[in-house]
């Protein structure tokens, strides 16, 4: 099959293709960049397989950088644009079900499409716009169709981590998983246990964010993966829960799908934390994440009052968004306006400070300094004073007076 027009990101990576076999190599576009033109989308990444070695991809081009040489990757530098270049290679053995014991470069395009996860992941790209598919990708394409290359049972075994990449794509794509990949992942899910979590993360995250992420999930439940993933083991119940409420809509970044997901499981915010950090998320990320369900958990009981939306602070926009996506009966336009209402934001916001507590009335810094300003701070959110300096002063004054009297 031809392309009838070829992507502009291809058209500018062509001069490359041409000085690869100028040299008298092969070099073809390939990976989800082909896919995805086949079905119309955007792409993002081009990438480059050749059959020439990575110290002769080097050889050929000024700038190159040696992005992951082992693997035989290599990125050439070109127009401003960066394009990883991969040598055609096989992966022998694989004892440990997520890493090949050795990876070998080899001359044939076919043995590198034969080692590619699914078939529509395994087409190549020619210069001219042709179409390379050795194992009827463009069929499971037509028929929307997720199919293992090969032997989906030995795939998921030499990499355990592709029975994740299936759902996630079947998720992203709206692909159904074909029956004898679907029933490999049932035969194999527990092998997902020796893939570092770190990698398992970033398809889950992919997957949940798919168009078609509530079929996705609803396999992953089914083909019992989650069962080796932590703090999934056992909630099948949330997370058909969670399947639902992704009908007919999206998370639409990482945080919103994990606060949502965390919502689901009916966390704490402390057990969402431990919960995050087993997945290995950042802290800005678990940070975001606790304030916002914090929030939620309160607005889940009814009414929140100014100081709750002040300590969500930053998080509000997340919050309310998964307030959204969760079905939650609130108003979430009323609870914008009451955030955008605050007097202030954040402590130093406040028009009052420790300095003038001592230099302006000559306080000692002591326990009763921390106290009139931690009241102020609630005073002003609740909106029961100012945040005028004058009034703040008079507050304060009127506190200390107190406590010396008593
Ligand atoms: P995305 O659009 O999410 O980047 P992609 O298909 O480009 O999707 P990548 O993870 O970038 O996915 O991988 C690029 C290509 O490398 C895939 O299309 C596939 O051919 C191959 N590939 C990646 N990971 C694996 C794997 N674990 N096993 C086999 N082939 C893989
Ligand atoms: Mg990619």
């Amino acid at each position: 099959m031809k392309l009838e027009k070829m992507p502009a990101e291809f058209v500018a990576a062509l001069p490359i293709l041409e000085t690869i076999e100028a040299a008298g190599y092969e070099a073809y576009f390939v990976g989800g960049s082909v896919r995805d033109t086949l079905l119309g989308k955007p792409i993002h990444d081009v990438d480059i397989a050749t059959s020439a070695y990575p110290e002769e991809v080097k050889a050929l081009f000024d700038r190159t950088v040696d992005t992951g040489i082992e693997h035989g990757t290599v990125m050439i530098l070109d127009h401003g644009q960066g394009y990883e270049t991969t040598t055609f290679r096989t992966e022998s053995t694989y004892t440990d079900f997520r890493r090949p014991d050795e990876v070998t470069f080899v001359r044939s395009l076919e043995e590198d499409l034969k080692r590619r996860d699914f078939t529509v992941n395994a087409f190549a790209l020619t210069k001219d716009g042709e179409i390379i598919d050795m194992f009827d990708g463009l069929s499971d394409m037509d028929n929307h169709i997720l199919r293992a290359v090969g032997e989906a049972e030995e795939r998921f075994h030499e990499d355990a981590l592709r029975m994740m990449r299936a759902v996630r794509f079947a998720a992203q794509l709206d692909f159904k998983i074909e029956e004898k990949t679907l029933q490999a992942i049932k035969d194999n899910a527990h092998l997902l246990a020796n893939i570092a979590i770190e990698r398992t993360n970033v398809e889950f995250t992919k997957l949940l964010q798919g168009k078609a992420a509530r079929y996705g999930l609803l396999e992953m439940i089914a083909t019992t993966l989650n069962k080796y993933m932590p703090g999934l083991e056992t909630v099948d119940i949330d997370l058909i829960g969670y399947a639902d409420l992704l009908a007919d809509q999206q998370p639409t970044n990482d945080e919103e799908a994990w606060t949502l997901l965390v919502f689901e499981l009916g966390l704490t915010p402390e057990d969402a934390g431990l919960f995050l950090k087993k997945w290995k998320h950042s802290n800005d990320m678990v940070k975001t994440i606790k304030a916002s369900i914090k929030l939620l958990n309160k607005l889940r009981l009814g009414d929140v009052e100014a100081w709750d939306l002040y300590e969500t602070g930053a998080a509000i926009d997340n919050a309310l968004r998964v307030a959204t996506l969760s079905e939650l009966v609130v108003d979430v336009p009323k609870l914008e306006s009451r955030y955008a209402d605050l007097k202030i934001k954040t402590k130093n916001e406040l028009a009052f400070n420790g300095g003038d507590l001592t230099k302006g009335m000559g306080l000692k810094p002591g326990p009763l300094f921390g106290k009139i300003l931690a009241t102020l701070e609630r005073k002003v959110v609740a909106g029961d004073l100012a945040n005028n300096h004058a009034v703040l002063q008079a507050e304060a004054q009127k506190m200390v007076e107190k406590e010396t009297n008593k």
